[in-house]
């Protein structure tokens, strides 16, 4: 077996591969992997064990359409994390998400296309279906996207769904809720909360704090994106969520106590522009057909992660003080 994944030396494809390399998914014990990645700010090499005798590294372009035509023969699936995934920074500038995660996305599939690369998981989001005041959306809901990052997520997956529609290749897509765990990048709303009070610095609330969001542990969402891989079907659109539904403020409370800071720490600043109140997906599909269940709650995992941050300043002094004004949610 041999699989490609795009991204991945970001915050989720890193865990994918470190976890498949390390022997943790059964049956690709002996898996090689190629990462393609452009090593944006986003993504780094300290992420993934370079020297691992089965993985193979290349930095380069989704969107590089001779590169994929080289790189992708003799590979049997690809996992597609790549993207631009910082919703702030499409509100400054939605260009680079739209030419990566859309662009990016389709050259991706038209390469395997033209190679015969059987399988394709697309990594998609919660976000593309907008906001939600009460319940959950399943994989039927319309997609209604609010920011620049979803809508340009949500543009990948309808072109991910047609080349399955139209072409009959195997695209599967997944969207998930919010990640948390290692190694996510310090501009993101855990991280850089961790991070700012464990350097004894204030964080930034977005508004009033009652922005709500699902939480779910980066190994979950590996473990799920794998289960889609070995047994989803073509075609096929899964959600993955996390369970929890908090509000940030009631995060910002938990974070506060288990860094040993107080309230006099938090700045409420200004909104983010069409700022979505709350995801909640239904993930009863995932579950039942491919019998996936998350192994973290949140009351465990968050404690678990700013112990990782504690323990691991190497990952992020160099980036972890940053501007204030921006909160930062994924
Ligand atoms: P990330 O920003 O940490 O990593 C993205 C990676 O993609 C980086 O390594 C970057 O260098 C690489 N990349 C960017 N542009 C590229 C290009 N043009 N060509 C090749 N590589 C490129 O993102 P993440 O948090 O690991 O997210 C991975 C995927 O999961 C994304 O598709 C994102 O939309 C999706 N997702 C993330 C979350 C979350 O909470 N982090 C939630 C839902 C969905």
């Amino acid at each position: 077996m041999k699989l490609l994944v795009t991204g991945g030396a970001g915050f989720i494809g890193s865990t994918y591969v470190r976890r498949l390399l390390a022997g943790e998914y059964p049956g690709y014990e002996d898996a090689e992997v190629t990462v393609l990645d452009k090593l944006t700010y986003a993504g780094s090499l300290d992420n993934l064990p370079t020297d691992h005798p089965r993985l193979f590294f290349v930095r380069g372009d989704v969107c590089d359409q001779d590169l994929l035509r080289l790189l992708l023969p003799g590979h049997d699936a690809v996992v597609h994390f790549a993207a631009e995934s910082h919703v702030d920074r499409s509100l400054q500038d939605g260009s680079a998400f739209v030419r990566t995660n859309v662009g990016g996305t389709q050259h991706l599939l038209e390469a395997c296309l033209a190679t015969g690369v059987g399988t394709v998981v697309h990594v998609s989001t919660d976000e593309v279906y907008g906001s939600i005041e009460t319940g959950s959306w399943d994989e039927q809901e319309p997609l209604l996207p609010n920011s620049p990052y979803a809508a340009s997520k949500a543009g990948s997956d309808l072109v991910a769904r047609s080349y399955w529609r139209a072409h009959g290749l195997d695209v599967r897509i997944t969207r998930c809720s919010n990640n948390y765990g290692p190694r996510q990048h310090p501009e993101k709303f855990l991280p850089r909360f961790i991070t700012n009070l464990l350097s004894g610095l204030p964080v930034p609330l977005y508004g009033d704090g009652r922005n709500s969001r699902e939480w779910l542990h980066v190994d979950d969402h590996c473990r799920a994106i794998h289960a889609v891989l070995t047994r989803g079907s073509a075609g096929e659109i899964y959600n993955i969520g996390g369970g929890s539904d908090l509000t940030n403020r009631e995060v910002t409370g938990r974070l506060l106590e288990l860094c040993g800071a107080d309230w006099s720490m938090v700045r409420h600043v200004e909104d983010r522009k069409g700022h979505d109140l709350r995801y909640s997906v239904d993930d009863s599909k995932i579950r039942e057909q491919l019998g996936y269940r998350p192994h973290w709650n949140f009351e465990d995992g968050l404690p678990a992660i700013v112990d990782w941050y504690r323990e691991n300043p190497r990952f992020w002094r160099p980036q972890g003080e940053l501007d204030l004004t921006q909160e930062g949610a994924a």
